[in-house]
């Protein structure tokens, strides 16, 4: 891939909390290793009684992501929106120049922040954590009577945005329900769906248990739109995370691949050997800086806002620029699963 067609993200966690339970999440079960509660993209190193860095110091970090070609950012958390600048840091971002400016969300916040403020900030996409349009099974899931809440912001701030996706992990037991599913979220007013394959992270807290569901659940993007064809002769093309299809009536159905990931020398030692390779920058609450899916806080990382203060920022993310704009992607999935015995 050529360096002026480079479109990806970074991912950047803006809060170290959230305001659901959802029974996937880490943090649900109280205080993680960091202190942290239901923080699941936020990689942050140090306990959260040290505090977050500062909107402005992400602002400056983010001049320095966009000085060497990084070109749009996604806000996660986290809930994004439980940090109370998250549209200041939206509308920073436009000014500094990120043409994408994406949100991932459980979207409990929004419908009402849009009618306080009768508008959004500058945002080009949100992304709705809805796995379910089962009202029971989404309140279970999430812990609370969060269903209509969400559905409220969905129908609420879809007249205002372009693009409103629903993600969601696919399964094995709702396959056979993915058409209705579609058409609610059609329904309520989202423009896209992305269903996502599920991630196995087999560090040293895996369990047999984790296998057994990985294996039992798994939905291979094949297999995703199969059964999308069923209902409507759906053709779908490659980008940059997998495969999307557009339904007759302009509706995207994205469903990811993990079969498309990009290694580099780091990987060749990596005690994890995770599912989703490097496919993006992440900054942490407290500054810290990684390439990795580093749940656990476990895997290479640096402090940025130690690396911006004595200016070996450029540097270090130049270095991540050129991975992700030079490496090849390649197929491993096989061979993790092979390794792991998720086959
Ligand atoms: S965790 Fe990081 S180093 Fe390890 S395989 Fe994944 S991307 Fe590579």
């Amino acid at each position: 891939m050529s360096e002026n067609k480079f479109q990806r993200n970074v991912r950047i966690a803006i809060s170290p909390v959230c305001n659901m339970k959802c029974i996937y999440c880490e943090g649900n079960s109280g205080f993680g290793k960091n202190g942290r509660t239901a923080a699941m993209e936020d990689i942050r190193r140090t306990p959260i009684c040290n505090g977050n860095i500062t909107t402005n110091e992400l602002l400056e970090m983010l001049k320095v992501f966009y000085k060497v070609g990084f070109n749009g950012i996604t806000l996660t958390g986290g809930e994004p929106t439980t940090n109370k600048e998250w549209d200041k840091i939206v509308n920073a971002a436009a000014n500094i120049g990120f043409e994408r400016r994406e949100m991932t969300t459980n979207g409990l916040l929004l419908g009402d922040y849009f009618r306080t403020h009768g508008k959004l900030p500058k945002l080009t996409l949100v992304k709705i954590s809805f796995d379910t349009d089962n009202k029971e099974e989404f309140n279970k899931m999430t812990g609370g009577n969060n269903f209509d809440k969400v559905v409220d912001t969905v129908k609420t701030i879809s007249p205002h945005i372009d693009i409103i996706r629903a993600n969601k992990v696919m399964l094995r037991k709702d396959l056979k329900d993915l058409n209705r599913y579609i058409n609610f979220c059609k329904s309520i007013g989202f423009t896209a769906v992305n269903l996502l394959e599920l991630v196995a992270y087999p560090n040293s807290t895996w369990t047999e248990e984790n296998r057994k569901f990985f294996k039992e659940q798994f939905v291979p993007y094949e297999e995703m739109i199969q059964e999308l064809r069923k209902v409507e002769n759906l053709e779908s093309k490659r980008y940059k995370y997998g495969h999307i299809s557009i339904t007759k009536d302009g509706f995207q159905i994205m469903a990811t691949d993990s079969k498309y990931t990009i290694r580099d020398e780091q990987c060749k030692n990596c005690p994890i050997d995770c599912q989703q390779g490097k496919f993006t920058v992440r900054i942490a609450t407290d500054g810290n800086i990684t390439m990795c899916p580093d749940y656990k806080s476990e895997l290479v990382s640096f402090n940025g806002l130690e690396a911006l203060k004595n200016d070996t920022l450029e540097e270090k993310l130049r270095k991540m620029f050129k991975t992700l704009t030079t490496v090849p992607e390649i197929d491993w999935f096989d061979q993790f699963r092979k390794k792991y015995d998720l086959l």
